[in-house]
């Protein structure tokens, strides 16, 4: 049975919340002169000077309007690699638990591990890209505290099966993270909807890839209002700055663009995922519920130079197991997917 207070840190459980003075203060105040800012103001700008809500009520309310969630659901990161590490620094005891995440995958699960000092015990998605579930709770120890599941999954592109999830919800007691950085370009709904079934869901969201927020860092959790208070009690105190919970604000009242970029995206990934395999260095492009393709060709490293020559950037993935002689190809604009085909057209 999972039990959350079984699987949080001692330490984590123990400690309080960060609190300033200005959560402590209820009422009007018109001079602050507790957080020790720069009372004349700001060269960056008015209202910069501050430090911002820590709490980020008015986001966290905008954002659970949209994604009809509460408040209280949703944890919000410097970044969702914020969040990534945060969840790891909150069950994971350095040195003695271990995580445990599917290959090939986003590499910042590894990373934030490494750094934590947690083992990091991983299995091979089949070669559709899917879980070995049996496998998967094979692997599973006493010590396993999260497993990490992306879907979409990066590089790969597809979407992993429900059923998979479901299992591992059922049958793993430490949280199931789903990372759907992807999802808004994928036709499914999101596992947010189902967080009342599930005690031990984590999930995963992000404003860097369809909302086009990448350079402001604002990613999401979402799970149980008692596994947020607990995210919310480690992270730093001014972990989203004030740029971005006002930009975030503006930018979540234009959903209307947002769809239509969605649609231009997926529209553009369908031609390319039509287009590319008639060229004669391309051996396969794999399915995508994502915003890039994930491209097998022939002579991986020496296309991959040649692009770069051609200045056309992408991410060579040949080296990962699972990904032998592929490429990942973001979809860009209609003009750079054209660049892009004609420099693959003329590959030799
Ligand atoms: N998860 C996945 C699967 C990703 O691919 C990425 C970014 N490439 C992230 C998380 C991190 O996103 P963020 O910019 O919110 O930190």
């Amino acid at each position: 049975m999972f039990n959350l207070e079984n699987i949080v840190r001692p330490n984590v459980l123990k400690m309080k919340a960060y609190s300033s003075a200005r959560d402590e203060f209820k009422g009007a105040a018109s001079v602050f002169i507790d957080a020790n800012e720069n009372n004349l103001g700001s060269l960056a700008g008015e209202g910069y000077n501050r430090y911002p809500d820590p709490h980020q009520k008015k986001l966290k309310e905008k954002i659970a309007d949209i994604k009809g969630l509460s408040p209280k659901q949703i944890f919000l990161g410097n970044g969702s690699d914020e969040a990534i590490d945060l969840l790891f620094r909150m069950v994971c005891r350095p040195g003695q638990d271990s995580m445990l995440h599917l290959r090939p995958t986003y590499g910042m699960y590894e990373v934030s591990a490494n750094l934590n000092e947690v083992q990091l015990d991983a299995v091979q998605l089949t070669p559709d890209f899917q879980i070995p579930v049996l496998e998967v709770l094979r692997q599973v120890k006493d010590t396993t505290k999260l497993i990490f599941i992306c879907s979409p999954n990066n590089p790969t592109g597809n979407l992993i099966e429900p059923e998979s999830i479901e299992t591992l919800l059922d049958n793993f007691d430490g949280l199931v993270v789903v990372d759907e950085a992807y999802i808004d370009f994928a036709d499914v709904p999101s596992w947010s909807t189902r967080l009342a079934e599930y005690p031990n869901l984590v999930i995963l969201q992000t404003f860097s890839k369809a909302w086009g927020m990448a350079g402001l860092r604002l990613g999401m959790a979402f799970a149980s209002e008692e596994i947020i208070a607990l995210l919310d009690k480690i992270k730093p105190p001014y972990n989203i700055n004030e740029a971005t919970q006002e930009l975030a604000l503006k930018a979540l009242e234009q959903t209307e663009q947002l769809a239509y970029m969605i649609e231009e995206i997926v529209q553009e990934r369908e031609m390319l995922v039509q287009a590319l395999p008639s060229l004669d260095a391309v051996e396969k492009v794999y399915p995508s519920d994502a915003n890039f393709l994930l491209v097998k060709v022939r002579n991986a490293n020496r296309l991959y130079s040649y692009l770069l020559e051609q200045g056309i950037v992408v991410r060579n993935r040949s080296s990962l197991p699972g990904c032998e002689g592929c490429l990942r190809i973001s979809v860009g604009t209609v003009d750079e997917n054209q660049l892009l085909f004609q420099a693959i057209s003329n590959f030799k």
